[in-house]
């Protein structure tokens, strides 16, 4: 049914799917609130038929939570890469998680059965390597075993000769970190990297295209940075609610950037829209862009 595909048109945007809104960690470096709430079932349909009619360049189930809590995850992600069948729904998917909630089995189920749909990266933003950091971070659950379920999945990967799902562990360079920590991190997956012969970079930018990665961010929440005129990327964001914006940013304000809701209107309509072309465009930049120094 998913791959009945009639029309496509190409938007060169990159879609978050904000699953969850919310997180039950309390990274102290994260702005998500603590009360949850899930995309409802509708919602999710609807993304799901939006992609049997639009491609665009890029999708993560990203938003202001960790979108593996959601009970559909698994079964949305699935459909996600079936729909994308020949890469005509999207180039390339990502999928950002902390890892905690990580099921190696079934993920592994769905790439033995849709091979070469586009799911292109894993992005693990472990934010530690010892146990004391994490908890002092906020996280819960064992950081072990977070590490583990990484192991077996990237170990499966290679055994089965599978260069995507490329896999980032990443850390974000904060004042918590223990003496050392940052390079224990380093140490530690280079070591697993180069025990499995993969080939990875370590970088403190979003990692190359083709490249696994130990990517080590720095803590950006309170340095000022140049204020940019336009976005250089169109990165939208279909929010838990159904809300669409032409921005990821969480304290833009809706009056600007909301371009649709699907709880009323297509994925389609929504992005063939002329306010959302003129963002796609840069036809329209709005007064909050001119005041802002975030990377899009
Ligand atoms: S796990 Fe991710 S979404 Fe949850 S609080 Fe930490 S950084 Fe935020
Ligand atoms: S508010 Fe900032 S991040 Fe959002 S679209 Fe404008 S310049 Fe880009």
């Amino acid at each position: 049914m998913l791959n009945n595909i009639r029309k496509k048109i190409y938007f060169p945007i990159t879609l978050s799917v904000e699953l969850v809104k919310g997180c039950v960690n309390k990274c102290f470096f994260c702005n998500s609130d603590r009360n949850i709430f899930l995309m409802p079932a509708s919602i999710i349909n609807s993304v799901i038929k939006g992609f049997s009619e639009i491609k665009v360049d890029n999708v993560t189930p990203f938003g202001m939570g960790e979108s593996l809590i959601h009970p559909l995850f698994y079964d949305f992600f699935e459909e996600l890469i079936e729909v994308n069948k020949d890469k005509c729904a999207f180039n390339d998917l990502v999928l950002n998680t902390s890892g905690i909630s990580f099921n190696s089995r079934r993920m592994i189920d769905i790439i033995e059965k849709h091979p070469h749909n586009g799911f292109h990266r894993i992005h693990f933003s472990l934010d530690a390597d010892s146990q004391v950091t994490w908890e002092k971070i906020g996280k819960s659950k064992n950081l072990t075993s977070i590490k583990e379920k990484i192991s077996s999945f990237t170990t499966w990967k290679v055994n089965n000769r599978h260069i995507e799902p490329l896999i980032t562990v990443s850390m974000v360079d904060h004042n918590q970190l223990t003496t050392d920590e940052k390079e224990n991190f380093i140490e530690t997956w280079s070591t697993f990297f180069n025990s499995l012969h993969i080939n990875f970079e370590n970088c403190s930018t979003w990692p190359p295209h083709h490249k696994n990665a130990i990517y080590i961010r720095s803590d950006t929440r309170f340095e000022k940075t140049e204020k940019r005129e336009k976005c250089t990327d169109n990165n939208f964001i279909i929010k838990a609610d159904g809300k669409v914006f032409a921005c990821v940013r969480n304290d833009i304000p809706d009056k600007e950037f909301i371009i649709g809701d699907l709880n009323k209107q297509s994925l389609l309509s929504i992005l063939s829209s002329s306010k959302s072309e003129d963002f796609i465009n840069k036809k329209y930049v709005p007064d909050f862009c001119r005041k802002c120094s975030n990377e899009c």
